[in-house]
């Protein structure tokens, strides 16, 4: 099953935003399935779709306390405070400090407040939540769904910290869909499999702050989701150097459960690394296998991916879907639902890996 929520996939220009990467990955996405197969044999659903699957008839809210069990309590505060004009406010002044739209010397970098036809907070409310809650959606449709598998056309954005965002990540979406699920007894046992070519920091860093106590909101089974990171060894975040001498307990220092970090031309060991890291994970859940899997399944590390800090790991597109094709084959022959989310991939051709391994799924079938 695949979910497609157009909404969320967001015209940068539209906020004052001169990002030169367009939004259409998911519509070009969904375009090659159906053109490589009339009717297209994978099931793709919208959001009203999937809810009324779910037996939900209207929209649903995500709650602050949800929120909190992932974020600190004040970054949640921010984005729903009372008064409007300050939760505009502050909701606007986080974003542009969380899309670095702002350098150094505080002028407006990559943003240009005159073009903007809509405003911060609206992109809040409809890419930020929007994304949190197809994630959310993809993970009840994996769980529910008779393939147990459900891949998520946005979503992924493993990057943002316990107390702010971080990388373009407002909100972790992953790391709440994770701790939902648990919260509403529909999984214990969760693995997080990012293979994004950035690191999964803020996805590391949360969950580690939830083991140490340090989010208050801390239940004994939490401890169940386990997190693997394969990403390029070096290049990214860019200020990693000053943030480890400077917050060594913090991510991006803190380390994923399996960390695998591939150096620069090591892409012929990209396979072999991340199936011996897969081969971790039951010891980890006391020999036991996932009641579900999230995969931030980034498609930045493909080799025409356009984004600069993505370029220190180059897979073909075939080393792309051996990757995929690995994991889904992994999961499927322990029985493990899974939830996809389509995380990074930047410029022309960032739409190419997903749509190969969605197509070859279909094929298979
Ligand atoms: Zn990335």
């Amino acid at each position: 099953m695949i979910l497609l929520d157009p909404a969320v996939a967001v015209k940068w220009r539209d906020y004052g935003i001169l990002i030169p990467f367009p939004p259409d990955r998911p519509r070009n996405i969904v375009g090659f399935l159906k053109k490589s197969a009339d009717p297209c044999p994978m099931p793709i659903v919208s959001i009203k779709e999937a809810l009324e699957f779910l037996g939900k008839k209207t929209e649903f809210e995500i709650s602050e306390e949800a929120l909190e069990r992932v974020h600190k309590k004040e970054y949640i505060d921010i984005f729903f405070q009372e008064s409007k004009e300050k939760r505009d406010l502050e909701t606007t002044r986080a974003i542009l400090d969380i899309y670095e739209l702002v350098d150094e010397k505080g002028n407006y970098h990559r943003y240009n407040k005159e073009l903007a036809k809509k405003t911060m907070r609206d992109l809040f409310e409809t890419s930020i939540m929007g994304s949190l809650k197809g994630s959310y959606l993809a993970a009840r449709l994996a769980l529910e769904n008779e393939s147990g598998f459900c891949f998520y056309l946005s979503g992924g954005n493993h990057h943002a910290r316990y107390d702010w965002g971080a990388g373009f990540c407002v909100l972790n979406d992953v790391i709440f869909t994770a701790r939902a699920m648990q919260n509403e007894g529909r999984a214990k046992i969760i693995w997080i499999i990012d293979v994004d070519a950035h690191k999964g920091c803020g996805s590391a860093e949360i969950v580690d702050f939830i083991r140490r106590g340090i989010n208050p909101h801390h239940f004994e089974e939490d401890c169940t989701i386990v997190t693997l990171s394969i990403h390029m060894a070096r290049g990214w975040p860019l200020d990693r150097e000053s943030m480890e001498k400077s917050k060594p307990d913090r991510a991006p220092n803190i380390k994923s459960d399996i960390e695998i970090p591939v150096e620069k031309g090591e892409e012929s060991l990209y396979t072999k690394k991340l199936e011996a890291g897969l081969m971790q994970f039951a010891a980890l859940s006391g020999g036991k296998n996932a009641d579900l899997a999230i995969v931030v399944d980034g498609d930045d590390p493909y080799e025409y991916d356009e984004i600069e800090s993505s370029s220190l790991l180059k897979l073909t597109l075939t080393q792309m879907l051996e990757r995929d094709t690995l994991i889904y084959d992994f999961l499927v022959s322990r029985g493990i639902k899974s939830a996809w989310l389509l995380a990074g991939g930047y410029g022309e051709r960032a739409w190419e890996p997903a749509a190969n391994f969605l197509k070859s799924l279909t094929f298979r079938k």
